[in-house]
C-alpha cells in the first residue's frame, strides 16, 4: 500500500503541469457550401453549413486546447451571433485560441484528431491538414495527429448528413 501511495506521488510529481484536452464537434452537410476541413478545401457536392467557414476538425482542436487550459470554449471565445465570425476562417481562430492559451502560460506538446465522415474519402488530405493545425497552432507537424474513420453507414454520419470531429491534446502549465 505505501509502495502504491509513494508511486502515486512520484507520477503525480512527474505529471505536474500536464493538462490534457478534449474537444468534438459536428457540423451539417448544405448545399451550396464549401467542404473545408483543417484548412483543406475538399471536392464534394456538398459542404459543411455553419456561421465561420465550418472547419469542424479545427473546431474541435480548438476546444481540446481551451478544455486543457480551462479556458472555456470556442463559442464563448468567438460567439456565432457576432457578424465578425461570419464565414471566418476558422485556422485563424485556431491560431487565436493557441495564442490565448501561451498567453495563459499554456505550451502545447501534442494534438490527435479523428474526423468521422462516411464520405467523401478523407485520408487524401490528412497530411496537408496536419500541415496547416501545425502551422496555425506554431508547433511541429510531427506533434499533430490527423486521421479519418467512416461509421460503417450507421447514424447521421453514416447517413451523410454531417462530419464529426474530435480532438485530443496535451499541453503544460509553463
Ligand atoms: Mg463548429
Amino acid at each position: 500500500m505505501a509502495n502504491s501511495a509513494s508511486s502515486e506521488r512520484g507520477a503525480a510529481s512527474l505529471l505536474h503541469g500536464l493538462r490534457c484536452g478534449l474537444g468534438m464537434d459536428v457540423h451539417a452537410f448544405a448545399k451550396g457550401r464549401k467542404l473545408i476541413l483543417g484548412g483543406v478545401e475538399i471536392p464534394h457536392e456538398v459542404g459543411l453549413d455553419g456561421h465561420s467557414d465550418a472547419d469542424a476538425l479545427a473546431h474541435a482542436v480548438s476546444d481540446a486546447l481551451l478544455g486543457a487550459a480551462r479556458a472555456g470554449d470556442i463559442g464563448k471565445l468567438f460567439p456565432d451571433t457576432d457578424p465578425a465570425y461570419k464565414d471566418a476562417d476558422s485556422l485563424r481562430l485556431l491560431s487565436e485560441v493557441a495564442e490565448h492559451i501561451r498567453s495563459l502560460g499554456f505550451a502545447i506538446l501534442d494534438v490527435d484528431a479523428v474526423l468521422a465522415a462516411q464520405a467523401p474519402k478523407l485520408s487524401p488530405y490528412r497530411d496537408q491538414m496536419r500541415e496547416n493545425l501545425a502551422c496555425a497552432m506554431a508547433i511541429p507537424v510531427e506533434n499533430v495527429g490527423v486521421k479519418a474513420t467512416t461509421t460503417e453507414h450507421l447514424g447521421f454520419v453514416g447517413r451523410e448528413e454531417g462530419i464529426c470531429a474530435y480532438a485530443t491534446c496535451l499541453v503544460m502549465k509553463e
